[in-house]
């Protein structure tokens, strides 16, 4: 099986869908993750403990956008503190729960671009020929 490109694994993160094959969903509902792909058996959870790079993406996201709203809007537009308070603390809450899934799948498809072979996208290299070995 080829190599994935970047975008191919990006769009499948988007949808939801496994690394590997795009056609299996990763989770159940909402929050529940399936444990294998359906359409072809990847393990999604390869490791324990294995998402909690997705939590450092997510929240380095909300630190990002939540740093440039604020900075934006309150020394750019010249809303107060307390008018953005309420506001800022709903999306801070909010935007993590519906990232959270999204996280994952980016996490998971970028652990797939950068390491394929683990994921059985990228066969073992063909053993060398005997040419190499020196004659007797
Ligand atoms: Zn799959």
């Amino acid at each position: 099986m080829a190599e994935l490109s970047y975008g191919t694994l990006v769009s499948r993160a988007i949808r939801l869908r496994c690394p590997r094959c795009g056609i299996g969903p990763l989770f159940k509902n909402f929050i529940t993750m399936h444990e294998r792909c359906p359409q072809c058996s990847l393990k999604y959870e390869r490791a324990p403990g294995y998402f909690l790079g997705s939590a450092y993406v997510n929240y380095g996201f909300m630190a990002i956008t939540t740093t440039s709203m604020y900075m934006g809007l309150h020394y750019g537009a010249e809303i107060s503190n307390e008018t953005l308070t309420v506001p800022l603390l709903v999306y801070c809450i909010a935007m993590p729960l519906i990232l959270f899934r999204y996280a994952r799948a980016w996490w998971l498809a970028m652990d797939c671009y950068c390491d394929p072979t683990s994921f059985g996208l990228h066969s073992d290299p063909s053993p060398k020929p005997a040419s190499n070995t020196p004659k007797t």
